[in-house]
């Protein structure tokens, strides 16, 4: 077999994970589909020398620029894929309280995260499944004393069904009004259905709120500014929020989407993104990134490690936020040098 042809295989056998993924379904053949590393194109080793560079001696960055899932070979980014999805989407996680006023409920794989207010809850994203709301995010709000019928809206990342599966029960069983950008609505409404399968079926929510660019969302005393990020999805939504950290008001950046996608447009739209939400949380002064698929920034066992300190280990300041988007812009620029590799 051919460079060219190994290095196709390898990109399809990746973006075959990630689309299969996303449209709710693990083929067999896809998840078996050994991902052989072409030959390394010239264009990656500056990039990914520049994210270490970048990562300096902050010991958080230096792993994310060394062994992070954007700066990761084709090989080890399918086998990362593949780890999280080999074990049951379900397997529930113990609820965490990241600040103050910020919950995460979930499984290993994917969260609901809840933001605390003066009046009522802003909820982002809905797991799975309505199985998935009904068994790990009901009990959970209730073992921190969180109400359903507080929720006051819910905004969903992105339109893939791991993110808005249990969006129709919420709109449902409570009227709980469902946001999520234009663009990912109507990818929502164009993906196949989803019978079922190793996975509960997904139901679409019924299309309700549009969020825009620059919009503010106001619950209570708190406002959370949507960015759209577009890249993952057509229409991934980040948010900057501000959230209390043992009494302290501190804001927050909200990544709405995780891995890479599986073209190059995508790709280049993405890392576009990262300078996007780069300068957004600079103008707001965040100070810490938050994402719903926790376990991609260790978000519960960095939290965990805290422990007695005053310090929380999810406020990395304003330098690193910086330096986080800047490495994966490099990195996803790298990923741009295999894609390029594989159409010649
Ligand atoms: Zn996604």
């Amino acid at each position: 077999m051919s460079n060219s042809k190994s290095l196709l295989k390898s990109g399809a056998a990746v973006a075959a994970l990630f689309m299969s993924i996303a449209a709710g379904a693990m083929p067999a053949a896809a998840q078996r589909a050994p991902v052989v590393d072409p030959p390394t194109p010239a264009a990656i080793a500056g990039h990914l020398a520049r994210a270490i560079e970048i990562a300096g001696k902050n010991p958080l960055l230096q792993k994310m620029a060394s062994e992070g899932y954007w700066c990761m070979t084709p090989s080890k980014a399918s086998a990362l894929v593949g780890k999280y999805t080999s074990k049951p989407l379900t397997d529930a996680v113990p609820p965490a309280q990241l600040f103050d006023n910020v919950y995460l409920f979930g499984t290993s794989f994917v969260s609901m995260m809840v933001l605390k207010t003066s009046d009522g809850l802003i909820v982002w994203d809905a797991l799975n499944n309505d199985e998935e709301v009904r068994t790990i995010f009901e009990p959970g709000m209730k073992q921190f004393g969180l109400n359903m019928a507080d929720i006051k809206i819910v905004i969903i990342t992105h339109g893939h069904f791991d993110h808005f599966g249990g969006a129709k029960y919420l709109q449902d069983k409570y009227n709980i009004p469902i946001a999520l950008s234009a663009a990912d609505w109507d990818l929502m409404a164009a993906a196949p259905a989803r019978p079922g399968g190793p996975m509960p079926p997904v139901r679409n929510p019924a299309r309700d709120k549009t969020l825009a660019d620059g919009q503010e969302i106001k619950v209570g005393d708190a406002t959370v500014r949507i960015v759209l990020t577009p890249g993952h999805s057509p229409g991934t939504v980040s948010s900057i929020l501000s959230v209390k950290d043992g009494g302290t008001t501190r804001t927050m950046a909200a990544w709405g989407g995780t891995a890479f996608p599986a073209t190059t447009a995508m790709l280049t739209q993405m890392r576009d993104s990262t300078s996007k939400l780069k300068e957004a949380a600079r103008a707001a002064g965040a100070v810490g990134i938050l994402n719903t698929h926790a376990f991609f920034y260790d978000l519960v066992e960095r939290k965990a490690k805290q422990g007695s300190s005053p310090n929380n280990p999810l406020v990395i300041g304003a330098e690193a936020l910086a330096g986080t988007m800047d490495i994966k812009r490099e990195c996803l620029t790298g990923q741009l040098a295999w894609y390029a590799a594989m159409r010649k």
